[in-house]
């Protein structure tokens, strides 16, 4: 049988979300952004985007973060962009750099491997620090402490609608976990090992995955492999608590003591895409549709009613959710087997 309706990822946002710009209920929320000083412009141009299509509304405040110290420049630039508070903050350089227990020459080895192949951000280390935080650090930055959702933002990307909802109160009204704008499949090269050390933990640790979860999302036809499909993380709306809970911070500390962020290059995607699909419910990961967004090479532009109402500044045409390599149909599956059983 096929879905009558849609799958409840895709489900429009009720409309008790809309308009709370002129109420003064907001979650308890933060926009997060990690840069360095250089992508000052990006920054720039992504949060007065942002303020522009949303922030402006609804005053959410921000938190920047660096392993360097911000420029004086930077703040300041920064700041005036919005009348939210701007906070800047120092990562702890034990939550950065790469470990003192990963066997240096073997990382360099696979850096040297991975540069000759072409692999993306193969040869870098800073991008390594730059996942491994992202996967399993952020969350407990001392800024973040009095926070439960965050809005991930990157330097140079664009938002292309008008938001006149309030994604926090949704996220927290519908006790929603992670949601994303694009779904997409990872390069295999960067994760060799991923799969089976997750695999091993799950047998190990049955007990601490969701009831109902989304792991059945990350299979292949064999229901024994990975499929590689990840929601893109550049853009993540999601619950600190799901990333601070007991499972998770193990499901961490397994693949960190692999050393595979370092001798692979796993990103922060896949493991928080895994992360999710393991330890929330299917039906708490959401698709926002309403959410026109791009960072170079995508971009997703809503469909039908959502692109009128959100007066958005794109072309549904070309929108990443109907190209053949979106993972998006994958969760419709997911949930039409749902319904069906
Ligand atoms: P891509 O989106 O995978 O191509 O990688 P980006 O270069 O956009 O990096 C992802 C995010 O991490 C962005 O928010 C960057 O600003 C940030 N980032 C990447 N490398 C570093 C770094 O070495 N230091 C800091 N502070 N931020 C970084
Ligand atoms: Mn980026």
């Amino acid at each position: 049988p096929r879905l009558w309706h849609e799958p409840p990822y895709k489900a429009p946002i009720p409309e008790k979300y809309y308009h709370t710009a002129n109420s003064t209920r907001r979650a308890s929320a933060v926009i997060l952004i990690l840069a360095r000083n250089r992508n000052l412009p990006g920054v720039v141009s992504s949060m007065t985007q942002l303020e522009d299509k949303f922030n402006r509304k609804f005053g959410y405040p921000y938190v920047f973060l660096n392993e360097v110290p911000f420029t004086e420049e930077f703040k300041q630039e920064i700041t005036a962009l919005t009348s939210a508070p701007v906070q800047f903050g120092l990562i702890p350089p034990e939550h950065w750099y790469q470990p003192s227990w990963i066997d240096e020459s073997r990382a360099s080895a696979a850096r040297e491997r991975m540069g000759k192949a072409h692999v993306i951000y193969g040869d870098s280390i800073s991008y390594r620090n730059m996942c491994r935080f992202q996967s399993g650090f952020f969350f407990r930055h001392e800024l973040l402490k009095p926070y439960k959702y965050y809005w991930r933002v990157e330097p140079d990307v664009n938002f292309f609608c008008h938001l006149d909802f309030d994604p926090f109160l949704f996220m927290e009204g519908e006790g929603k976990k992670y949601a994303f704008t694009v779904a997409l499949p990872e390069v295999k090269k960067t994760i060799r090992s991923l799969w089976s050390n997750v695999k091993a933990f799950m047998k190990q640790n049955p007990d601490l995955l969701s009831p109902d979860n989304a792991v059945d999302m990350l299979l292949d036809r064999t229901k024994e492999y990975y499929n590689m499909c990840h929601f893109w993380s550049n853009f993540e709306i999601a619950d600190l608590d799901l990333w601070r809970s007991d499972a998770y911070m193990k499901f961490f500390e397994w693949l960190d003591s692999t050393g595979g962020f370092y001798y692979e290059r796993w990103g922060d995607a896949p493991i928080h895409t895994i992360g999710a699909a393991l330890f929330a419910r299917k039906d708490q990961i959401h698709f926002f549709k309403e959410i026109g967004y791009a960072h170079i090479p995508y971009q997703q532009c809503p469909q039908g009613p959502a692109h009128a109402r959100g007066r958005c500044e794109c072309d549904a045409e070309k929108s990443f959710e109907y190209r053949g390599s979106t993972c998006l149909a994958r969760y419709d599956r997911l949930f039409s087997d749902a319904l069906e059983q």
